[in-house]
């Protein structure tokens, strides 16, 4: 069996001849947190609603916890919390009601229903908000009631579209707080996003999808260290006082090359990219008696990564339907 919570093989989506989704492909272990990133129509949207079980792929295998979500849905529902990017408020509804509603939409009662609305109420800061009509409050508070909602059935994979679209910084610093605090509790969670610094904050592992496919699965150090295993890297070396002896170490030293001298270090490049290799030349350049105070291989901003990636040959080609839809 793997050892894969979510399993995504080959998913293809069209509508009118456009492929929505176009072959993806990508695994998520049990308690990770992955973001999903792309420009608008990239497909985050009708993947995450294929996975929710909302939409049926034309093609490909979902498998949640070893269970086929196309097969056999009604075993996966329960599991699944998703959150769209579009909420609308109901006139005349209390927050309280609300969840209340859709704590009994989800078949609680009794006791077990005050429990779990109690819980989600708590945990999304909205017991003092419980009376106020959820048409009058803020977008971060109308995105807490959501994901309340979404939680409300304690699903353990959570499906959130652009949660922090719209939301100011203090309310966007609160829902990454609520996100952290699912991740201890050993949700699994996929989070699409435009914001890509934050996602690379909250994210073990980011996707970037791009016309449909996904052009890149990988953590967020790899990204920015531009996810070469080979080649050469470069390096930022600070030193406390003179820079001479820095200057003269990386002439003799083999694999460098100076490429600033700076008031206070240097930056070089290095023939190597292995942290290993990288670790040992820490080490020697300090056994060799230079006063290093920072050492660190320079890394790319996400964005940049995105562009460079969106830079590479579209793995995309638009072509009709043709044989193999199914019906
Ligand atoms: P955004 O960031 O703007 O939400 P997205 O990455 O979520 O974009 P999708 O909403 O998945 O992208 O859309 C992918 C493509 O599929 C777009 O070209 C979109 O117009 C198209 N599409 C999505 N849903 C439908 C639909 N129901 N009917 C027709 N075309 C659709």
């Amino acid at each position: 069996m793997s050892a894969a919570f979510l399993e995504v093989e080959g998913l293809v989506r069209w509508f009118d001849g456009v492929r929505a989704v176009n072959g993806v492909s990508f695994e998520i272990p049990a308690g990770a947190v992955v973001g999903l990133i792309g420009a608008n129509g990239a497909g985050k949207t009708t993947t995450m609603r294929l996975l929710a079980t909302l939409d049926l792929p034309d093609r490909g295998v979902i498998r949640l916890g070893g269970v086929d979500v196309v097969e056999r849905p009604n075993e996966v529902r329960r599991r699944i919390g998703w959150m769209p990017d579009y909420f609308p408020a109901y006139k005349d509804t209390t927050v309280g009601d609300y969840i209340d509603f859709f704590g009994r939409a989800n078949g609680l009662h009794g006791a077990e229903l005050l429990r779990r609305v109690m819980e989600v109420t708590e945990f999304t800061d909205l017991v003092p908000l419980a009376q106020r009509p959820m048409d009058r409050l803020s977008k971060g508070q109308t995105q807490r009631l959501c994901l309340a909602r979404t939680l409300l059935n304690d699903p353990d994979f959570l499906i959130l579209d652009e949660p922090a679209a719209g939301l100011d910084p203090k309310a966007r610093l609160e829902f990454k707080n609520l996100v952290r605090v699912l991740r201890e509790r050993g949700k699994t969670i996929l989070i699409s996003s435009h914001i890509l610094s934050e996602l690379g904050e909250m994210c073990d592992t980011l996707i970037f999808m791009d016309r449909g496919a996904v052009m890149h699965h990988g953590d967020t150090g790899t990204l920015r260290r531009g996810g070469a295993t080979t080649g050469a890297c470069v390096v930022d070396i600070v030193i406390d006082g003179a820079v001479v002896p820095l200057l003269e170490w990386l002439a003799v030293r083999p694999g460098w090359k100076l490429l600033n001298e700076r008031r206070d270090g240097a930056r070089a490049e290095f023939a190597n990219v292995e942290a290993a290799a990288l670790a040992a030349e820490l080490r020697r350049l300090v056994t060799d008696g230079v006063a290093v105070t920072d050492f660190h291989r320079e890394e790319r901003r996400l964005e940049e990564a995105f562009v460079e990636m969106l830079r590479e040959p579209p793995l995309l080609k638009k072509t009709p339907p043709a044989e193999g839809k199914t019906p």
